[in-house]
């Protein structure tokens, strides 16, 4: 039986990854501040820590509590030395928002994020773990202008993110890669673009335009307005949280080297993303653009690279929309009860 640790297991796209890994075999372990806010994790064991210090890092890797059956042979707390304990560790831990979130809170992101993979990437390599995934983004690129050529992920240099973000996790993952060379352990970079689903963050400041979208159409009447933030014409394309999922499982498996990117390539403009909701929702919505944190102009991206594993996008924005609509409605509503 494999064995994953899974840091950010409390969060949206983690806490996903873990059910999946369970249909897989796969025994793990979750840690993060906190537990998943919407459905009980499918995690074995869940250990609230935070990754931030180096001791919870290692903490997160303790052997204490891992079934005997579920041991590999060799590492720390095991019988044999020169092998470690998780087969794999899955590193979304963040501190983690939508755009504005990024740019009202660039010290705490680079100062938490960047601790959370100092000590997550460091414990890890001198636990002996064999494969570690790091969730960077699609944020480490440069701004675009629309309909640009796509761009490859060597492209990702020389660098120029958009925002501190972005040069976070462009850190982050060379460090991965440090780490690697001098532990031989296996590093997996996804840059993972806007990812979009049900038991996502929706409101509070830290959700992302998807979600933050859904909410004011959900919240809306039918011919009512919602406001949008900026002109409306940034293009992006959204990726449904199964596919991106499917993504990381095929890419922790492959050989691929180096950053790689996870995401649909249907590009809309963020009115288009509105009106592809209200569509779902069976609402008429009028738009009030007001100034608002926006980010880059334009995204295009090449996916060769993942498509190379047998991967590609099943959902389309409106199937995703239509998964995704219906639950942040409920949310809605019973936010409404009280
Ligand atoms: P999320 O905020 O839902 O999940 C991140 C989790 O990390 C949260 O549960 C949070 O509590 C946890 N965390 C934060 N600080 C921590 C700490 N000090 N110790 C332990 N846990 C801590 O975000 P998400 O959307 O699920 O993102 C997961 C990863 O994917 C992140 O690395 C994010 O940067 C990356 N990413 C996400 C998207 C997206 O569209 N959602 C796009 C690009 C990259």
């Amino acid at each position: 039986m494999k064995k994953a640790l899974v840091c950010g297991a409390g969060g949206f796209i983690a806490s996903h990854l873990v059910k999946r890994l369970k249909k897989e075999g796969y025994w793990v372990r979750g840690v993060d501040l906190k537990r998943p806010e919407f459905s009980a994790t499918a995690a074995d064991d869940f250990k609230i820590l935070d990754l931030r210090e180096e001791k919870s890092c290692a903490a997160a890797l303790d052997p204490a509590g891992v079934p005997d059956d579920a041991r590999n042979a060799g590492g720390p707390g095991s019988r044999e030395p020169g092998g470690g304990l998780f087969d794999e560790v899955y590193q979304l831990a963040a501190d983690m928002g939508g755009m504005g979130f990024i740019h009202s809170a660039e010290c705490e992101i680079m100062r938490n994020s960047a601790l959370i993979n100092i000590n997550m990437t460091h414990a890890a390599a001198t636990h002996g773990v064999k494969r570690y995934f790091f969730s960077s983004s699609a944020c480490v690129y440069r701004d675009m202008e629309a309909h640009e050529a796509e761009l490859t992920e060597e492209q990702a240099y020389p660098a120029l993110p958009d925002n501190e973000y972005g040069w976070e996790k462009l850190y982050a993952e060379r460090m991965a890669m440090a780490y690697g060379r001098r532990f031989g352990m296996t590093i997996r970079l996804a840059r993972f673009q806007n990812t979009y689903g049900p038991e996502g963050t929706w409101r509070g400041g830290r959700e992302k335009a998807p979600a933050a979208l859904c909410r004011k159409i959900a919240e809306a009447d039918d011919g009512g307005t919602i406001e949008v933030w900026g002109a409306g014409d940034a293009m992006r394309a959204y990726t449904y949280i199964d596919d991106l999922v499917d993504g990381i499982v095929r890419l922790m498996r492959s050989d691929l080297e180096n950053g790689v990117n996870i995401g649909r390539q249907e590009y809309v403009s963020v009115d288009e993303l509105v009106k592809t909701i209200a569509g779902v929702a069976g609402k008429k919505i009028k738009m009030n653009h007001v100034k608002g944190p926006v980010g880059v102009r334009a995204r295009n991206f090449t996916n060769d690279r993942i498509k190379s594993t047998g991967w590609e996008s099943r959902f389309s924005l409106t199937e995703g929309i239509a998964r995704t609509y219906p639950w942040i409605r409920e949310q809605v509503e019973k936010a409404k009860k009280g």
